[in-house]
């Protein structure tokens, strides 16, 4: 089976409140979907990778790679106004043919190399794996302006990379866009597949505001 990787990095970061958004901030000289893109390397014989970018960024991205010599092979495309149509567009590239692909977001570069080889070799056995943490604070369900304690060995924290069987992820996608889509295993899901979780890493964090960008330069060093 031929193993895809999607790094979906088409958000233009409203959140971060920064002019460049947060894929092209660097961190250690490097940026961040830079480090998110050497996580896969070497890990597989021959990883088709496709990064999907915004439109508008995609020859800045192209001036970077030549400026800081970033040589990982990868083919590009614009992505969309939800992440679910940038995943479509990433999708679109690729074959219909029995392999898996794994979606990431380009917004994680501190995935652990044993959580991705885990998510390929799970869903070649059972068609998707999604990581998941457990929920490491306590957490309280608000209702008609009340909150109400809830029981959090009842929720997991899902992250990426998402694996998937291609020809199953794909025909997924084909559905129309739903505001319950919030990532690729809910798209799966709604076709009435089972969802495989497998154990995540809670330092494999998602870049949203500025103080994580600093967690990451710590954990990077
Ligand atoms: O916005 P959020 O933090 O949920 O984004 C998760 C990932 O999805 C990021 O890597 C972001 O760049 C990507 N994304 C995308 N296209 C969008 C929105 C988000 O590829 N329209």
């Amino acid at each position: 089976m031929k193993n895809y990787l999607i790094i979906v990095a088409g958000g233009t970061g409203k959140r971060m409140q920064s002019d460049i958004p947060k894929q092209f901030i660097r961190v250690a000289g490097m940026p961040v979907l830079y480090h998110s893109l050497k996580r896969f390397q070497g890990l597989f014989e021959n990883l088709h990778t496709v990064l999907v970018l915004p439109a508008q960024h995609i020859s800045k991205w192209k001036e970077l790679c030549i400026d800081l010599n970033i040589n990982i092979p990868h083919q590009l495309v614009a992505g969309g106004k939800q992440r679910f149509e940038s995943v479509k567009a990433g999708l679109s590239l690729l074959p219909d043919e029995d392999g898996l692909v794994a979606i990431h977001d380009g917004v994680r570069p501190l995935v652990a190399v044993e959580l991705i080889k885990n998510a390929f070799q799970t869903a070649a056995e059972k068609g998707n794996a999604i990581p998941a943490i457990k929920v490491p604070e306590s957490i309280r369900q608000l209702k008609g302006g009340n909150s109400t304690a809830v029981n959090r060995d009842y929720y997991r924290l899902i992250q990426t990379p998402q694996v998937f069987r291609i020809n199953l992820i794909k025909k997924a996608y084909l559905q129309p866009y739903r505001e319950s889509f919030t990532d690729d295993a809910s798209v799966l899901e709604s076709m009435g597949d089972k969802i495989h979780l497998i154990e995540g890493n809670p330092q494999n964090i998602k870049i949203t505001n500025k103080s994580d960008l600093n967690i990451f330069e710590a954990l990077l060093k």
